[in-house]
Order: C-alpha cells, then structure tokens, then sequence
C-alpha cells in the first residue's frame, strides 16, 4: 500500500526512522585524457570521503555537498573554482548551486568572476539574500559586500587549461556544436542524504572552454544542472549544457523516479532522452530519500566516488564500479 505522507514532512522524518547517510560526488563527464585520469579518481575519491565526513558527524546534507564541492573548487584537477576553464577572453567566469531539498530554498552564481568557491557564494545568496540566483557583477558586488575574498583570475587559471585554451583557439573555433566526447566539460557536483531524512545537492562549473563572455550554461539553473526535493531526491548533471537545459536533466530524473523508476532506470532512461532528442552527451548522480543512489554517463568518461554504509564505492569508465573502505 502507498504510504500516505504529511505536508513538509519526508519519508524518513513521517516514520521517524534514523536514515542510513549517503553521499555521491561526480568530478564532471567528458573525455578524461589518460594523464588526467588518476588526479580526477583521487579528486573524486577526497571529496567523498571529506563530504561523507560531515554526514557521519552527524551534519546535514546541506553541509557536506557545500563541503565536496570546495573540495573540488580547490583542486586543479576539476574545471570549477580553480582549474576553470577560459572564455573567448581568456578569463575564468563560474557559474555555481545549491539547493536544500527540505525546504527548496535554493541559491546560485552565474559568470562570477575571481572567486575561489563559487558553491559558497550561491550558498550565502540562498541564505543571505531574498533572491535565487545572482549573476556577474552582481554576484561579484554581494561577493565583496559579505567579505568574501577577492582572487587574480591568474590564480585560478592552470597552466594546462591555458595550454589547451590556445591549442583550441587555434583549430576549433567555430566548433561549438561539436560538444560530443571531445569538448571540455568537467563541471563538479555532489548530492547528499543525511541522518535526519534531508536531500540536497550542488553543482559547480567554469562551464565549456571557448564559451561566449556571459554564456550561462545548466550548471546554475534550478531543475537543469541540479534539484533537490526530500519527497523525490537529490540530483547534480554535468554535460553539455545547452543540451541539459534542453530537457531541463535534474527535474526530468526526480519525474521519472516519482513515476515509480528506480534511481537507476531514471538516470539511463532522462540521458538516452538527452541523447535521442537532442544529440546531448552527459552525466549524473542521484540519491533518493530512502538512500538509493546512481552515478550514470553517456561520455566516455565520467569520475565518481559515492559513500555509503562506510564503503567508499567509485568509478571512471562506463560500468566501472570499484570499492574501498571510506577511511582508507
Ligand atoms: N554543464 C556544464 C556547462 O555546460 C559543463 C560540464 O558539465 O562540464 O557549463
């Protein structure tokens, strides 16, 4: 018989059970090259362990996907924060969200520029601000009004992405449809279930190489690039992101899981979707309120680390489903 829930009240709270907590964290779908392989495994694989941490102690899901996801801002290997990718420019422009799925409050950053954790920014305008989502030189002057520091775009810039930024100004430009496997996506993100019944998800991005100044991709659009709802779940998409807003990926997922698929058959079912309707190649994870998770992409590569039941389970290449124990 289907459970009969109360308003405001998720599965887990309505039966006062003491969930078991699960974190998962993908560190953006794209063709990984081999040299940068292992960095984005260990770079998933930290950011798990470190997000999981707080869900052990008891946080809330809020707090460890804002916390796996600084983690990733803070490592070069991940286009998000520092390792973002270059505009037309050559500057580093991030769009970032968070979202609680207890409350959907939700906030987000678009083409914010010189700030090391954009997740915390999107984070302080849900919290701190009556709006949604702030963008450029906006989120740049709420940035600077809640003391947030300031940082040179060349700090944030890796010598590899400037590399790559040149090599592909020289022969793809004018590429921009052709996002398939090749293109650089590598947007970071995490979900969470914590032991109270909460759901709550984050995404972060410098976005595609070569976009335009001011190009806004899904990353930091509610119901695109991330969702979180404790009566469906949480989900975080990476991919190209015209194609994700598209078919709007995060809410298309939680639908087909309240239509009754597992978290499994939504995520393959929402990204063939992608595939068939519009040619768009992606990923993403997902964790529903009873604390079934997924990590599935249509690239050739996508990493992932998810932690649940003090297993650290993780992956790189389709199928590809390694484990450890989390502390290790
Ligand atoms: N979805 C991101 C964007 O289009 C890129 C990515 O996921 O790697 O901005």
């Amino acid at each position: 018989m289907a459970e009969c829930l109360s308003p405001g009240k998720s599965e887990a709270q309505e039966r006062g059970a003491k969930m078991s907590v699960v974190l998962v964290v993908h560190g953006g779908a794209w063709a990984i090259p081999d040299e940068l392989a292992k960095a984005s495994v260990d770079g998933v694989k930290t950011a798990a362990r470190e997000g999981f941490s707080v869900l052990k102690r008891g946080g809330s899901a809020l707090d460890a996907v804002e916390v796996a996801v600084r983690s990733m801002e803070d490592n070069t290997v991940f286009n998000a924060g520092h390792g973002g990718t270059l505009n037309t420019d050559g500057e580093v422009e991030l769009d970032a969200f968070i979202m609680d799925g207890q409350t959907l409050a939700s906030g987000a950053v678009s083409s914010v520029k010189n700030i090391a954790n954009p997740v915390s920014l999107a984070r302080a305008v849900m919290e701190k601000t009556s709006h949604m989502m702030l963008t450029s030189r906006g989120a740049n002057l709420f940035a600077e009004s809640i003391g947030t520091a300031m940082i040179p775009t060349e700090t944030l810039v890796t010598e590899y992405e400037r590399k790559e930024w040149k090599k592909h100004k020289d022969y793809m430009t004018g590429v921009m449809e052709d996002f398939s496997t090749r293109w650089a996506h590598d947007t970071v993100g995490a979900v969470a279930l914590d032991s109270a019944g909460n759901v709550a998800c984050a995404t972060s991005t410098g976005g595609i190489r070569n976009k335009m100044v001011g190009r806004v991709g899904d990353s930091p659009i509610i119901g695109c690039g991330g969702y979180a709802d404790n009566f469906s779940g949480a989900v975080s998409c990476t991919g190209h992101g015209e194609s994700i807003l598209k078919v709007t990926l995060a809410r298309l997922i939680l639908s087909k899981m309240e239509q009754g698929k597992s978290v499994t058959e939504a995520l393959q079912m929402s990204l063939q979707h992608m595939g068939d309707r519009v040619q768009g190649a992606g990923g993403a994870i997902v964790v529903s309120p009873s604390g079934h998770w997924a990590a599935t992409f249509t690239t050739e590569r996508m990493a992932w680390a998810a932690v649940e039941h003090d297993v650290l389970w993780y992956g790189l290449e389709p199928l590809e489903r390694l484990k450890e124990h989390w502390l290790q």
